[in-house]
């Protein structure tokens, strides 16, 4: 049984997965809202939580790749006062029941908002930042070329980038149609172009 420890950090909360196997030196990182699990705004309860289809097989074919996998999440709401951080931790929690308990590592979330946090402290952490990857880095021996990033906005892909992600997979979804544009020209300005597919099952792992 795989038990999850909640570390506070200022701005920010980790979630980390006690069986971690840091011999993994590649990680693939994820964004929560519209990758994991459906985007309906600022979840505020466990019963908003609901799982995109074909996440579970996702998480299972970076497993038998080698990867670890974090999350990394802007949740603002703690900042704006719609959710507290026990509530945060319940919802975090369901979803990795959802999800079968061992599929993620590390949960990292940023809760920092410029307009809305008291303290600047860690305000790199919130995407576009590339603060919640370099923790991860700092925690764990990567190969920053082995690692992946999906999520569904540019400013996912932006952060990754920030510390030389080039594998990175843009999931169009409904929700934001217009975050195609944003990565392409942001693509063309970066390291190398995103790649996008209409779901999950279209993301490639090394081996595949
Ligand atoms: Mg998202």
């Amino acid at each position: 049984m795989v038990h999850y420890l909640f570390n506070s950090i200022a701005n920010a909360g980790v979630m980390v997965a006690n069986n971690i196997d840091r011999d993994r030196s590649s990680v693939l990182f994820l964004d929560r809202d519209g990758i994991i699990i459906k985007d309906v705004g600022h979840i505020s309860k466990k019963s908003d939580v609901e799982l995109v289809p074909g996440i579970d097989q996702l998480l299972q074919r970076s497993r038998d790749a080698g990867m670890l996998t974090v999350v990394v999440t802007n949740q603002s709401s703690l900042a704006r006062g719609i959710i507290s951080l026990t509530e945060y931790i319940e919802i975090t929690n369901h979803m990795i029941d959802l999800l079968g308990n061992s599929m993620l590592d590390m949960i990292i979330a940023s809760f920092y908002h410029p307009a809305f946090s008291q303290s600047h402290c860690n305000s790199s952490w919130r995407k576009p930042g590339s603060g919640m990857f370099l923790y991860a880095l700092g925690i764990f021996n990567l190969e920053v070329d082995k690692c992946m990033m999906i999520g569904d906005r540019s400013t996912d892909i932006i952060a990754a980038e920030g510390i030389g992600i080039k594998n990175n997979y843009l999931l169009n979804t409904s929700e934001y149609p217009n975050e195609i544009n944003g990565v392409e020209i942001t693509s063309r300005c970066h390291l190398s172009p995103a790649r996008i597919v209409n779901s999950l099952d279209l993301v490639l792992f090394d081996h595949e």
